[in-house]
């Protein structure tokens, strides 16, 4: 099968969350099973800093559109360790920025116009590099009109190599959806009569993601338990109705973690490697390390806190600021990775001012930090308020460092709460709890002070973690399932 992706983010070019991670392990795992893909992202200049030689095809696509529209390049690389191909839009007026969605906090003014030029330039690069696809793989509200674009215009194109081709859509996150002012619409270049409450308007706007919901074959997202959140109206953010009118062509696939970038056994950011059986030296080298690197005392004994992610509510950083003189009381250490909004920023720096023996904010973002922090850390925290899949708590399973998770979205589906039946069958593998209060927080933390304070119990505990399969193996599996059906649809 012939899979195209379409993805705003693809590490290691661009990257702000977990669609990245997704974009780049995805095309890999369908590498290994046989299927052919290829993926294509904007060249912004973060990507073409990136590291990865980059060549110049010297093909044009001519993409109208705004005022800036006109004539983009194709340009190719590949994913690192292995040929995926990775085309990228050269559109320096729209994409020569510092950031990928905007900068210091603000979206770019120009993002219906920037994303549309995307979308309308990857068609046509797929169809002037004569990619065939079987199957085009929508990501996110910035690839959302393409299957609208498919349906009004390519297919109906004489000779189109697009007529069959299937349309899977995957929200990797329903906050986002790409809701511009009505008068964009022509910057689209589709005609106003589409812009109606069952095609591209929702509330009066342009909306990608909708469009996108809306023209699909079939929709996904990233776990069966956000796929049944976002069908309700507190976690449907305005489109549950549609979403539930689609629930048939709805499915949930929760995301794998790519082994060749998250393994402890090889990761090259360590102070030491270590594997399921090798754990307790392993974590306690990187600990100290981590320690060091921190600046905290470098007790082997004490409970090493983490969390790392996009400095956003949507994490719980509320939470854990709420409960932080509760939480730092405790003979615990606490280490932060993020970056993101100046109050949580603030917040944080001012807690690790008052407890700079307990706490420490690295306030930036950092790949090889983060690995670090999974390796060292005891206990990593995600109280995420809501949560469509989450990669740290599956790094953290892989690195033996014990989740504490609220109960939401992909965080239900991928750990298991040490209930005394979990932990006595085996299959506990993190804590995981359900109000969103400091308090619940602070009790969860403690249930799990209490399990590591027993060895025996705190190792079934981080054995099991590190032995989940997560692997994009069965994910990706999953996925060519739904290709095929998107392709039959069509068919
Ligand atoms: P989301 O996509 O909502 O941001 P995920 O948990 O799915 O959350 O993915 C977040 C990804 O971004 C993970 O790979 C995480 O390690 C990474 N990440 C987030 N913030 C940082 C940071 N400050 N430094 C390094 N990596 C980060």
């Amino acid at each position: 099968m012939k899979v195209l992706i379409l993805s705003a983010e693809v590490e290691p070019f661009a990257k702000t969350g977990g669609l990245a991670d997704v974009a780049a392990a995805l095309p890999r795992a369908l590498r290994d099973l046989g299927h052919q893909a290829a993926v294509i992202m904007p060249a912004y200049r973060r990507a073409l800093e990136a590291g990865p030689p980059i060549r110049d095809l010297g093909v044009v696509v001519r993409a109208p559109g705004g005022p800036r529209g006109g004539e983009g390049r194709i340009l190719a690389s590949t994913l690192p360790h292995c040929d995926v191909p990775v085309y990228l839009i050269d559109r320096p007026p729209y994409f020569d920025r510092r950031g990928l969605y905007g900068e210091d906090g603000l979206d770019y003014p120009d993002n219906c116009e920037r994303f549309v030029f995307f979308q309308r330039a990857a068609l046509e690069a797929a169809r002037i590099l004569d990619l065939r696809p079987d199957v085009v793989h929508c990501n996110d509200w910035q690839t959302g009109l393409v299957p609208v674009y498919l349906d009004e215009s390519y297919r109906r194109l004489p000779g189109s190599t697009f007529r069959a081709v299937g349309t899977l859509m995957t929200i990797h996150n329903l906050a986002y959806q790409g809701s511009f002012w009505h008068l964009d619409l022509p910057l689209t270049g589709l005609d106003w009569s589409l812009f109606t409450l069952d095609k591209l308007e929702a509330y009066g706007r342009l909306n990608f993601l909708k469009a996108g919901l809306v023209y699909a074959d079939l929709i996904s997202t990233v776990s069966p338990t956000y796929a049944r959140e976002i069908q309700t109206p507190e976690g449907g953010r305005g489109l549950d109705g549609l979403l539930r009118g689609r629930r048939d062509a709805l499915r949930g696939i929760v995301n794998g973690i790519d082994l060749t970038a998250w393994n402890p056994a090889i990761d090259p950011h360590l102070a030491a490697r270590y594997t399921p059986r090798t754990w307790p030296a392993g974590k306690a080298a990187n600990k100290a390390e981590l320690q060091r690197l921190a600046g905290l005392p470098e007790r082997p004994e004490v409970a090493l806190l983490a969390a790392i992610g996009r400095l956003d509510p949507q994490k719980g950083w509320d939470l854990i600021i709420e409960a932080a003189p509760g939480l730092l009381g405790r003979d615990v250490q606490l280490v932060v990775l993020g970056t993101g909004e100046p109050r949580i920023e603030r917040a944080l720096q001012a807690l690790s001012a008052r407890h700079p023996d307990r706490l420490r904010a690295f306030l930036e973002f950092s790949g090889p930090m983060a690995h670090r922090i999974e390796a060292g850390a005891d206990l990593f925290l995600m109280p995420s308020l809501y949560e469509p899949c989450g990669l740290n708590q599956l790094y953290s399973l892989a690195y033996g460092t014990v989740p504490i998770v609220r109960a939401t979205g992909g965080l239900v589906d991928t750990v298991v709460d040490a209930t005394p039946e979990a932990l006595l069958d085996g299959s506990a593998t993190g804590i995981s709890f359900l109000p969103a209060t400091a308090d619940a927080l602070l009790g969860a933390v403690d249930r799990a002070l209490a399990l590591k304070a027993d060895p025996a119990t705190w190792s079934r505990l981080v054995g099991a973690g590190m032995r989940a399969d997560w692997t994009w193996h069965r994910s990706a599996e999953a996925y060519v399932a739904l290709y095929d059906e998107a392709r039959r649809r069509r068919s």
